[in-house]
């Protein structure tokens, strides 16, 4: 109530006019800015109407950080945008905004909008369900998330607009939701994971009020479209800071799905390595591949309904694909992970025990599958965190380069079955055979 009451009120105490940051008292230069973004801004003010590059742009310029990408915010709509560009595409349905293509550049252009904030736009937990509706500048500041994300920069005049004290907070390196927290965490449970993900990524500390309510308001992030809830889960993983972010989430405890799946020191430690690999490949500019995370994520789940299965008496066959379901089952859902991605996952989990067969010509065909490049990744971080030897992973390496006289002595020399590579069946196959009464 008291919540709701107070961002009907904001809009009124921010109708006054910004503070203007000139040239001179910041450092984001017009030449910092990308060509095709700059050509948007000039043909937009050229035909008469404000704009600005905003959001995440400004903020990691003023950070001295190189932006992902150019935003630009408008006071024109979508139908007046359009026709001033060759390739402009308008897209989105619950908020319209222009697509304009510059070369191999998208650019995002967006009418400033406003919050709507009463009771037939939010369901009964305070969730924003629609946010169509047109503004004032000051009106789409307010409706952003954190006053840093609020800053508009002209690259005309190189002046920077502040509406909410955003510079401030960038030179404190403070992040700090706008507004009230508590009812800007409801409107959009998903601002609570993008409070940790930012902090973490920016090196940020987080306002006290921003920090507050988080742990107590955990329980609306159930409210999240399940898509949207994918695609965030995504950002924190590729945050390229992302032991970092997901431990802050799991301190906030806002995705217990996470702490479901790293529950025992191994989950850790495999996730632990699986996130350090993918910070330092996403740092000298790879590229990740989401569903190989989110199969390292998950499959500390599959070892433990493995090892369960054959406790009980489970062949190992059935017992691995009845773990590789259930896992999929009960944690890909939870964390909303789609269905291709899911095949994917799959994929490369099956692989796993093939790196144990190297006889005959089974290695050669695992070579020719298409994600043997991933699963055999994936087995160098299982050597890496002591599930499996790193003999194998090591010959594995070998045989990729080796040419076919190499690969053949290769194959003549290797331990002929799994049970000699894997110390764990090994000691299971003995104690079997202490029972049997056949010799091996
Ligand atoms: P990144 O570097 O991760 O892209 P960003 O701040 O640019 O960070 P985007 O998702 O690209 O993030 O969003 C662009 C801008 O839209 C933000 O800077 C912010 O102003 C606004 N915004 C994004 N998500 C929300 C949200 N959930 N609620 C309010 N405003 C948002
Ligand atoms: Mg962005």
């Amino acid at each position: 109530m008291i919540g709701q009451f107070i961002t009907r009120l904001l809009p009124q105490r921010f109708k006054k006019a910004p503070r203007i940051y000139s040239a001179a008292q910041h450092t984001i230069r017009a030449d910092a800015i990308d060509e095709a973004a700059l050509s948007v801004v000039r043909r937009l003010q050229g035909a008469g109407f404000h704009a600005f590059i905003v959001g995440g742009a400004v903020r990691d310029l003023m950070l001295g950080r190189r932006p992902k990408d150019f935003d630009i915010a408008t006071s024109a709509t979508p139908e007046e945008i359009k026709p001033l560009f060759r390739r402009a595409f308008i897209i989105g349905r619950r908020f319209r905004l222009v697509h304009v293509h510059a070369g191999h550049d998208v650019i995002e252009v967006s009418t400033f909008r406003s919050a709507q904030t009463d009771e037939e736009a939010t369901d009964e937990h305070g969730r924003l369900l629609s946010d169509n509706v047109y503004g004032t500048q000051a009106e789409d500041a307010l409706r952003r998330d954190f006053t840093i994300n609020a800053l508009y920069y002209d690259p005309e005049t190189e002046e920077i607009w502040d509406y909410v004290g955003g510079v401030n907070d960038v030179r404190a390196h403070r992040l700090k939701l706008i507004g009230a927290p508590t009812t800007r965490y409801r409107e959009d449970p998903v601002r609570m994971l993008r409070a940790v993900r930012l902090a973490a990524k920016l090196g940020l500390t987080l306002a006290p009020t921003t920090e507050a309510p988080l742990t107590k308001l955990a329980t609306l992030m159930r409210n999240i479209p399940p898509a949207r809830l994918f695609e965030e889960t995504q950002k924190l993983l590729l945050s390229g800071n992302s032991q970092e972010t997901i431990a802050q989430v799991r301190r906030y405890q806002l995705l217990p799905s996470f702490d479901a799946l790293l529950n025992t020191p191994a989950a850790e430690r495999f996730a632990g390595i699986a996130l350090a690999h993918t910070d330092a490949r996403l740092k000298i500019g790879k590229t990740v591949s989401p569903a190989y995370l989110f199969a390292a994520l998950l499959w500390p789940a599959v070892t433990r309904e493995r090892d369960a299965n054959l406790a009980a008496s489970m062949k190992p066959a059935p017992a691995f694909i009845t773990a590789m379901d259930t896992a999929l089952e009960e944690h890909a859902r939870m964390l909303a992970v789609p269905r291709r991605f899911q095949g994917i996952i799959r994929e490369i989990w099956s692989l796993q025990p093939r790196f144990e067969q190297r006889q005959g010509q089974r290695p050669y065909r695992l070579l020719e599958q298409p994600r043997f490049r991933a699963a055999y990744d994936f087995l160098c971080m299982r050597a890496e965190s002591q599930e499996t030897p790193s003999e194998l992973s090591k010959w594995w390496e070998k045989f990729q380069d080796a040419d076919a006289d190499d690969r053949k002595n290769m194959l003549a020399a290797a331990p002929k079955s799994a049970a000699d590579t894997n110390p764990r069946r090994r000691r299971r196959k003995r104690s079997r055979t202490k029972t049997a009464t056949s010799a091996e």
